[in-house]
């Protein structure tokens, strides 16, 4: 399943994770909302534009466990 992440109108805490571009390596800090569980997602990297693919794992309590970047062709 694919979920866009987007901007609304209700408050949503975002978590903020340093990720490196499975594509050209460079690191960053991506913005998660674990607010609606467990999702995977794609952002563009902000260093080359390519689209990596989020795999965000977030527990019961919604705190988030892990967000693993990887390659849309993976
Ligand atoms: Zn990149």
């Amino acid at each position: 399943m694919l979920t866009t992440l987007r901007m609304s109108c209700k408050i949503v805490e975002l978590i903020e994770k340093r990720i490196t571009c499975p594509y050209c390596g460079e690191d960053w800090i991506a913005l998660a909302d674990p607010s609606a569980g467990s999702a995977d997602y794609v952002e563009d990297c902000t260093v080359c534009c390519r689209p990596i693919v989020f795999h965000m794992d977030v527990d019961a309590d919604g705190e988030l466990k892990m967000l693993i970047p990887v390659r849309e062709d993976d």
